[in-house]
């Protein structure tokens, strides 16, 4: 019999086994055979979460993230954080962190099982116990689900409510170090079109020698739709040709799959705890993931730790500091954030996206203020997240449109400082 029980190997499960392996006999599983490539945006205030990782092996973490780009098909801005001196954060390969969480965890003990995947969980008052596709049953004191978005069918099954998602598509273009350099002024592009997807951006995250790219689909897109929009867009798109040009990919390689979109309301049963992903924690309209994923692990940790010593039986009620931490440090003011970017962009039809982006990067060019809001955003711990700046954005671009938009979209500004602020 383990202690604790992970289900899931990506930066929530395995960063939380990788903490908590010295207080407990720890089981990892992981349905798949191995990790899959990742390249990501990595923000400065990830460092203090990485519990001993060091953010500048440049191994994992390859290069700055130093500037950011917005695109809109008649403007182009964004940051540059030479202008405040210190960078946004790094470029990650996250499989090589999620390896090195994997290969230390083992290394202290820690037993990991790749290519199994829990098909079922049965609750008993004194344990947990799992079944998994090999036939193989285990049990614990405490069940962690770090499962993200391919675990939704197992997260029903034990009784969680699971979070919004939409299908999302990526796929890694492959280049020489000197070609990506001289394609990318850039390290992330963030590229609102409602003609590639109205709930989400098209983007570029920057590696040395590989670039991940993709877009969040549209509700009822299929995975067809989706894999035949990005070889089109890839193809065709003229805007994005001087980017990928001489950069290679693979049809065959492309991913699809969900992406979560809100939180759920409780993270935790007797004997059980959602981390990450799964449980909605990601910020909407910029879909910071990884932060998100790295604190819940962190938070699950502390409450768990002095638990295991007094050889608690996991209940509800002793793992709700969880809950209170979750809201303190991420939803409460962060997440705020990008909630009221979703609500004036999303769901707004598409000649008001194209108008209120290009109004938005319009405001970015132009505001040092705001560069440097962005610039802190990505390096300040979240829990002094200051909503006062959002709101005086918000009024500043409002500020900006035209007569006849604040006519037209006056409530919906209102709405956004009522129901999210
Ligand atoms: C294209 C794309 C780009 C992104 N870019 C960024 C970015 O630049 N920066 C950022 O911060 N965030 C980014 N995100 C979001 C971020 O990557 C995710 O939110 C984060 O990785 C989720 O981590 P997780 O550990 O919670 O879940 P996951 O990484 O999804 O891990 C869950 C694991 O659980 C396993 N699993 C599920 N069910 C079972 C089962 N029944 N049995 C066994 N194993 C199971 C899965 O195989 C999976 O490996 C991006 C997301 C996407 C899709």
């Amino acid at each position: 019999m383990y202690d604790i029980i992970v289900i899931g190997s990506g930066i929530s499960g395995a960063s939380f086994a990788h903490q908590i392996v010295e207080n407990a006999k720890t089981l990892l599983i992981e349905a798949n055979e191995g990790i899959d490539l990742r390249t990501n945006v990595f923000p400065e205030h990830n460092r203090e979460y990485l519990n001993g990782i060091n953010m500048e092996n440049h191994d994992i973490f390859p290069c700055n993230h130093k500037k950011t780009r917005y695109f809109h098909k008649e403007i182009k801005g964004g940051i540059d954080s030479d202008e405040f001196g210190e960078p946004l954060g790094k470029i990650v390969y996250t499989e090589r962190l999620l390896d090195t969480f994997i290969k230390q965890f083992e290394e202290k003990g820690g037993t990991v099982k790749f290519n199994e995947r829990v098909k079922n969980v049965q609750k008993n008052p004194d344990k947990v116990q799992v079944y998994t596709n090999n036939g193989e049953e285990y049990s614990a004191k405490l069940l962690i689900l770090a499962t993200g978005s391919r675990g939704f069918d197992l997260q029903r099954k034990v009784g969680f409510e699971t979070p919004d998602s939409y299908l999302g598509i990526y796929t890694h273009l492959n280049g020489s170090e000197n070609q990506i350099k001289e394609n990318f002024d850039f390290d992330y592009m963030f590229h609102l079109n409602p003609n590639i997807g109205q709930n989400g951006p098209f983007f570029f995250n920057v590696g040395t020698d590989r670039v991940l790219t993709g877009f969040l689909g549209n509700a009822g897109d299929t995975e067809a739709q989706c894999i035949n929009k990005l070889d089109r867009i890839l193809q065709n798109y003229k805007y994005i040709q001087p980017n990928i040009k001489g950069l290679k990919w693979d049809k065959s390689e492309f991913v699809t799959g969900e992406i979560s979109k809100h939180p759920i309301t409780e993270f935790t049963q007797d004997r059980m705890m959602v981390l990450g992903e799964a449980a909605g924690l990601v910020t909407a309209f910029f879909y910071e993931g990884l932060f998100s994923g790295l604190v819940s692990a962190n938070l699950a940790a502390k409450t768990i730790k002095p638990l295991l010593a007094n050889d608690s039986n996991f209940a509800k009620n002793e793992l709700k500091n969880y809950k209170k931490e979750i809201h303190r440090i991420l939803l409460d003011k962060y997440y705020k954030n990008g909630e009221g970017f979703e609500y004036i962009f999303y769901n707004t039809g598409s000649t008001t996206i194209n108008k209120i982006w290009k109004v938005y990067i319009e405001f970015v060019n132009e505001s040092k203020r705001l560069r440097r809001n962005i610039w802190d955003a990505h390096r300040a711990p979240p829990e002094g997240y200051d909503l006062e700046k959002d709101k005086w954005a918000g009024r500043q671009i409002f500020n900006r449109l035209s007569f006849t938009d604040k006519i037209s979209l006056g409530s919906k500004f209102l709405s956004a400082l009522m129901k999210v602020y």
